[in-house]
């Protein structure tokens, strides 16, 4: 199986200016890029039955994959699956008003979050007490991870809401989990525009999720 870069679901410069074009374009055209390329010349070399497993599969058991190709499909096969997770969570802040109503208010979570009324902010609140509260827990961890790496929200293999982070380009995947959102918290996710500031980009981050898109896969 041959992996292409997946078609970015808005212009480059879509998210700013939260997210600015320069970094979208880098991000996409370059880093994600760069691992789809290195996925495939890695499954190049590998046999058809792994060669034409669905990516997921291999993350979910990516202790099985050869030995010889273990670290490539590991660090771009995450890579490839994470990215591709990535761009389809966020989306241009001012078209989703029917998913903000909450910035701006005393004591309530910033940037744009969730109708309180869906289904995942039922969830979140369910879980970490609300949404203010999840949205701190998140931060931290998100400004905690050492290095490279990513923050999530995932459904736990219990199926029950969880915090989590990933080095490098661990997928979830490989602790049978299933992402519901994702923070790329490499530098080259913001240090263009943030440089060593990576709780403003964090912050920043929250104006971009498109919880439209959060709320239907997590329905799913
Ligand atoms: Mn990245």
């Amino acid at each position: 199986m041959k992996y292409e870069l997946p078609p970015l679901p808005y212009a480059y410069d879509a998210l700013e200016p939260y997210i600015d074009a320069r970094t979208m374009e880098i991000h996409y055209t370059k880093h994600h890029q760069t691992y789809v390329n290195k996925l495939n010349e890695a499954l190049a070399t590998a046999p058809p039955e792994i060669a034409d497993k669905p990516l997921e599969e291999l993350l979910r058991g990516i202790d099985q994959v050869p030995e010889s190709i273990r670290t490539a499909v590991r660090n771009h096969g995450g890579g490839h699956s994470n990215h591709s997770f990535f761009w389809t969570i966020m989306g241009p802040a001012a078209g989703q008003s029917a998913a903000s109503g909450t910035a701006g208010t005393a004591g309530a979570a910033a940037g744009n979050m969730p109708d309180e009324k869906s289904k995942i902010a039922g969830a979140i609140t369910q879980t970490f007490g609300g949404l203010k509260q999840f949205q701190a827990e998140f931060n931290k961890a998100a400004a905690g991870v050492f290095g490279s790496g990513w923050a999530w929200l995932v459904l736990d293999e219990n199926g029950k809401l969880a915090i989590t982070t990933t080095a490098n380009q661990d997928s979830p995947l490989m602790r049978a989990q299933k992402p519901v959102i994702g923070l790329d918290v490499w530098e080259h996710a913001y240090y263009l525009k943030y440089q060593n500031k990576r709780p403003d980009y964090i912050d920043a981050w929250w104006n971009v999720v498109n919880w439209k898109a959060v709320n239907d896969r997590f329905g799913e």
